[in-house]
């Protein structure tokens, strides 16, 4: 899967600009506008749809958007329902925010789709007095924006509703937010499959976090993330709270303000502060605003963070996915605890020194599916016909919270695996257990082993 980014995005007042996927690796330019920029009509004062009408430019529209484009009409390209898709979109965000329908139903963007640049700059289109820098992929100043137009109909309804996300909250929430949520929230709220059910439209789902890759081609969010943990480069959620703006242009930014973001929305600790900070003003006190929320722990949230992004896939079931982080007792003598199937890292409630040993033995079966029609039934080794990480599916793990001491985000260590075996401690702290399983399958998984674990 190729991968796309996405670069800045600028506040000034009463406009915002934001400079859009492009292809990979390719660093684009930001450009600080300090300016007060009145950006609802064209220089001409002409409306949009009808300078495009002149140029021979094909209009297509709906409630909320004016979409123009050069593109060259082809059957089955999905572009004339682009329109009414952005106006599904558009009641979802309302929802998002609460909004009130009347006042949303006024609300209207305009974007161009653009093949040739020049054939939008000749008809006015495309402002060439500076306001709109030479952008790579998109760009969004108030309620118009300009996107390039993308080969993949999935990226470019995802570009789409991204500028759309920009152009509605600064429009009708004044939001000058910080570039970790402007860029962060345009992404999540972008994220959609499409649904397909002939002879009936194609419909806007929203998929925030994507359950498939199919449903989210040539995103590669998730791939990235993955990636900035192998390279131990992903940030903590405090240094993507500290983002300036200048960083977002590259899909590491991008892909770590959406990884913010789906984490606030979706971890059962923090959603409804987050949700409630979302409902007061976006303005650049939002941070500030989230970190004064009652029974905020920052430090919490970025060992939290630190464990979504480490088990990070398509699905993330966040309520099965939860970590109770507290300390345990000693393990002095045998103990067991439950590892439940349909659960992520669970705290045994016993811990070791760095350095101590143990052994284990579980018991039971647990059943896990189903990837086919037939549920999978294992015991502590797992099932070898099904891998999930570089480890049979089912097979039992024993872990623990490790920071590791050469730098890189701390995470679960894998310290032994199977249906019986001895583990050393390589930190001070509990034991969790886990069926492995991707976080994504787990409600469907029944049983659990019991772990008893003995001192050595
Ligand atoms: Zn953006």
């Amino acid at each position: 899967m190729s991968v796309s980014y996405h670069a800045a995005a600028v506040r000034w007042p009463g406009a915002t600009r934001c400079i859009q996927p492009v292809a990979p690796i390719t660093l684009v330019a930001v450009v600080a506008v300090v300016a007060c920029v009145s950006a609802s009509r064209p220089a001409s004062g002409v409306e949009p749809a009808d300078l495009a009408r002149r140029a021979g430019l094909r209009v297509v529209g709906s409630a909320h958007l004016t979409l123009i484009t050069d593109r060259p009409e082809r059957a089955g390209d999905g572009v004339g329902d682009l329109p009414r898709l952005f106006d599904e979109a558009v009641s979802t965000w309302t929802r998002h925010y609460r909004l009130d329908a009347e006042r949303v139903g006024a609300w209207r963007a305009t974007g161009c789709l653009i093949v040739d640049r020049d054939r939008f700059r000749a008809a006015g289109l495309l402002p060439t007095d500076g306001s709109v820098p030479d952008f790579e992929n998109g760009f969004c100043l108030a309620e118009r924006f300009w996107m390039m137009d993308q080969s993949n109909p999935a990226y470019r309804r995802h570009l789409l509703f991204h500028e759309g996300v920009h152009a509605f909250t600064v429009t009708l929430l004044r939001a000058t937010a910080p570039a970790w949520y402007t860029e962060g929230i345009a992404e999540y709220l972008a994220t959609h499959r499409l649904q397909t059910d002939p002879p009936a439209s194609p419909r806007f789902v929203a998929m925030p976090l994507p359950e498939r890759p199919a449903d989210v081609e040539q995103l590669g969010r998730i791939e990235r993330i993955a990636g900035l943990r192998r390279e131990r480069t992903m940030p903590s959620l405090a240094q993507i709270f500290d983002l300036p703006t200048r960083d977002h242009r590259d899909l590491g930014a991008y892909a770590s303000s959406w990884a913010a973001v789906a984490f606030l929305s979706g971890h059962p600790a923090f959603r409804e502060a987050f949700h409630a900070t979302e409902l007061q003003p976006l303005d650049g006190r939002l941070t500030t605003r989230l970190r004064a929320t009652a029974d905020w722990d920052g430090l919490r949230a970025d060992r939290d963070f630190d464990a979504f992004v480490a088990d990070l896939d398509y699905g993330y079931d966040f309520a099965r996915m939860a970590i109770d982080w507290s300390p345990g007792g000693p393990l002095v003598a045998e103990q067991h605890a439950a590892a439940a199937a349909d659960r992520g890292w669970q705290n045994t409630g016993w811990s070791l020194a760095k350095g101590d040993r143990c052994s284990f033995t579980a018991t039971g079966r647990v059943t896990v599916g189903p990837a086919s029609a037939r549920p999978l039934e294992s015991e502590g080794d797992g099932i070898t016909l099904r891998w999930y990480r570089g480890r049979p599916v089912g097979r039992l793990l024993i872990a623990q919270w490790v920071e590791p001491a050469d730098g890189g985000r701390p995470s679960f260590q894998i310290l032994a695996q199977g249906a019986s075996g001895t583990c050393a401690a390589a930190a001070d702290g509990p034991l969790y257990v886990k069926v492995n399983e991707s976080p994504g399958d787990l409600a469907d998984n029944a049983g659990a082993f019991t772990v008893f674990l003995t001192p050595r």
